[in-house]
């Protein structure tokens, strides 16, 4: 447990940007092996705009890490924050730490992010993507990584959390997200069992489907039980679903760098009313 605790507490960057990467390369591949969806489609164009948006990722969260890194050392330093009032030896710290940073900086997050309009112009660049795999996981624009930057500073101040405690998360984070929003097809039984705690490929993909109320449930991305807390989990057939976002489905707005960067500032899209329901 404490040369854990002593990795995750001086993690190199190279280390950090390596789970990054190796992730996306071991999800990448397994996905193409093992495939749901077949649809053709130019891959290397839509690899090129998901990892144009991850470099941006990377570039805003390793810009801002003194913030983090601040914080934190504050929270510690002056006692502040659950885990610090509780004295909680290191297993439970691990256990809360995991539980309420996921909760926090990341259920809450994207929850907001779907209900408050402005951050949602951000964060439909995400919904955007018509084919959705591993690279999808860190599609994000410049200003959500800014938005999810600031739920991660409030859920540290609240949990009191040490960097070790942070670099861990932010490792489980990045993986689990990579293999939740992989093209993978998994043994339903595998999948079933797993989901009983984490967020799955089979539970995520309805996220990304086109059309409401699909596009607002689970939201989770490591523990899937926050969704069933919450009254946002729903389990459908993941053959059926069309991914995308009904108000930017042309490829001209979709597909291209230059219009993704440029959505959040050109005025806000309400999502289509259809006069029928759809059943999954
Ligand atoms: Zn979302």
């Amino acid at each position: 447990m404490d040369s854990i605790i002593n990795y995750f507490s001086e993690m190199p960057s190279t280390h950090r940007s390596l789970v990054l990467v190796g992730g996306l390369t071991i999800f990448f591949l397994i996905e193409n092996a093992a495939p749901l969806f077949t649809t053709k489609y130019n891959k290397a164009k839509h690899t090129g705009t998901n990892v144009f948006f991850t470099i941006t990722t990377i570039l805003v969260n390793f810009g801002m890490a003194f913030i983090l890194v601040g914080t934190s050392q504050w929270v510690v330093a002056n006692g502040i924050g659950i885990v610090q009032w509780l004295s909680a030896p290191i297993w439970l710290t691990l256990i809360i730490g995991l539980l309420l940073l996921d909760l926090i900086g990341a259920w809450f997050a994207h929850w907001t992010e779907h209900h408050v309009k402005w951050m949602w112009q951000f964060h439909v660049i995400h919904h955007t993507d018509q084919n959705v795999d591993t690279t999808t996981a860190n599609r994000h624009h410049p200003g959500e990584s800014v938005i999810r930057f600031v739920f991660t500073c409030i859920a540290v101040l609240i949990v009191g959390a040490p960097m070790w405690l942070i670099f861990l998360y932010q490792s489980l984070s990045v993986v689990l997200s990579q293999w939740n929003h992989s093209n993978l097809r998994m043994p339903l039984w595998l999948d079933n069992a797993m989901k009983l705690i984490v967020c799955t490929p089979n539970m995520h993909r309805v996220h990304h489907h086109y059309r409401q109320p699909y596009s607002d449930m689970n939201y989770g991305n490591i523990f899937s039980f926050w969704d069933r807390i919450f009254g946002t989990y729903i389990e459908v057939d993941n053959e059926k679903l069309v991914y995308g976002v009904d108000t930017y489905m042309k490829q001209e707005e979709a597909g291209k760098i230059g219009s993704l960067l440029k959505i959040p500032f050109s005025g806000y899209r309400d999502h289509i009313e259809y006069p029928t329901k759809e059943s999954l």
